[in-house]
């Protein structure tokens, strides 16, 4: 009786194992990929609106080179991780003869209208690798000026490459929309992304 199941019944089990393993390999193998060969390709554009990446400013609706942020540092003060650095412009330098003059108009009652610094910020720089993507700073920004990116191509060797000026990356994306050449060269994740969607038009 030993032998029969050894010699047969076993072998018939161990046969229909191998066939359900197959079916199940040939049911994957012949279904359509849902992964790409990155960096040779990357997928539509359209299929990454629902991801949030690290965060990036909105811009105002006069220029697009300026974000909307009005150096508040609200987003600073309430990032728990202190992934954002935002440092405020300073008032137009003024002579001491313009001061002069003003002085010598105020005291003559008039109204002076001295030069104030512009609300949008000089720098605005933020450290993707410690931030939690928590929200915070979007949620407390008072005129909306940041968002979740849907960068889904952000890789780096050393942590130091995480850190974003966003002030730039917003020349960037407004360059990029009015089809004028970038002012520096594009680093090697941007190479990537571009050979992909060269490689993804010519197969389309
Ligand atoms: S998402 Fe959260 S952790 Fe990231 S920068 Fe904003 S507040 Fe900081
Ligand atoms: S909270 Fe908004 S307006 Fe204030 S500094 Fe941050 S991005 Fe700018």
């Amino acid at each position: 009786m030993n032998a029969i199941r050894k010699n047969v019944i076993q072998p018939i089990i161990d046969l229909w194992s191998l066939i359900v393993g197959l079916k199940v390999t040939g049911k994957y193998f012949c279904q359509r990929h849902v992964t790409v060969h990155y960096p040779r390709k990357i997928i539509p554009a359209e299929l990454t609106d629902t991801f949030a990446g690290h965060i990036e400013l909105i811009p105002s609706a006069k220029d697009p080179t300026i974000p909307k942020c009005i150096s508040c540092m609200m987003c600073a003060t309430n990032c728990p991780s202190n992934c954002i650095k935002v440092l405020k412009q300073k008032a137009p330098k003024v002579s001491p003869e313009q001061e002069k003059e003003w002085a010598e108009a105020e005291a003559r009652g008039e109204k002076v209208k001295r030069p104030k610094a512009p609300k949008n910020p000089a720098k605005f720089s933020y450290d993707y690798s410690l931030c939690s993507l928590c929200g915070t700073c979007i949620e407390n920004c008072p005129v909306s000026s940041l968002r979740f990116s849907h960068d889904i191509y952000i890789v780096a060797t050393d942590r130091k490459e995480l850190t974003m000026d966003l002030l730039a990356r917003l020349a960037r994306q407004a360059e990029a929309q009015a089809g004028k050449p970038a002012d520096r060269a594009p680093g090697v994740l941007e190479q990537a992304a571009e050979a992909g969607q060269e490689a993804s038009a010519k197969e389309a």
